[in-house]
């Protein structure tokens, strides 16, 4: 996967979903040093959603919250904003028992491509996923299970989660008051609990 060759989606003029966090959606999340399980739920690799995606600290940079980029003449790009190139897939989580969106940044989808690739499936087994490290020098490590060591329950259509209703942008008018709105000016900060 290459952002030249995925999927990418804009939308914003659409009104608006807002995105996580806490938005009934369950996203996949390590602590550092934490592994889990799982299946990706995938057919091929157009099922993987890119968008560039921007973090906004809240009020006094405590919390905060992703924003879809809207690209053209964006508000929180003009505001100096970076927004980071994403990419969501349904997963499931074994540990958990239920159904997640994982959003990675794009080196963890590459190398997660290659591994695809290399055994000519995105479902035929499981894997390990462990996070090490926090903040920019998180990483995230997949280990290959054995192929049917790992049971995959049936996932009824309708408990799919509905990507691309989380990533639908806020209106370019919405965005500028988000930058309004913004306490004296600061720079965001990384959110530690974002999974890149
Ligand atoms: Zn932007």
């Amino acid at each position: 996967m290459s952002e030249e060759n995925s999927r990418i989606f804009f939308h914003g003029t659409q009104p608006i979903v807002d995105k996580p966090v806490g938005s009934g959606a369950d996203f996949f999340r390590l602590q550092p040093g934490e592994s889990a399980v799982v299946s990706f739920l995938l057919k091929d690799e157009r099922d993987i959603i890119s968008i560039y995606e921007h973090f906004w600290p809240g009020p006094g940079g405590e919390g905060g919250r992703s924003y879809t980029c809207i690209r053209d003449n964006c508000p929180l790009c003009i505001a100096g904003n970076n927004p980071r190139y994403v990419s969501f897939a349904p997963i499931y989580n074994h540990d958990k028992k239920q159904v997640e969106i994982m959003r990675m940044g794009i080196k963890f989808w590459k190398n997660q491509v290659e591994l695809f690739k290399e055994y000519g499936s995105f479902t035929d087994r499981a894997y390990k996923i462990k996070r090490t490290g926090s903040g920019f020098d998180t990483t995230y490590t997949p280990m290959p299970k054995d192929p049917g060591s790992v049971e995959v329950p049936e996932i009824p259509e309708d408990q799919m989660p509905d990507i691309m209703k989380l990533i639908v942008a806020k209106s370019k008018e919405e965005l500028s008051g988000i930058v309004g709105g913004a306490s004296s000016g600061s720079m965001p900060g990384e959110d530690s609990e974002s999974p890149y």
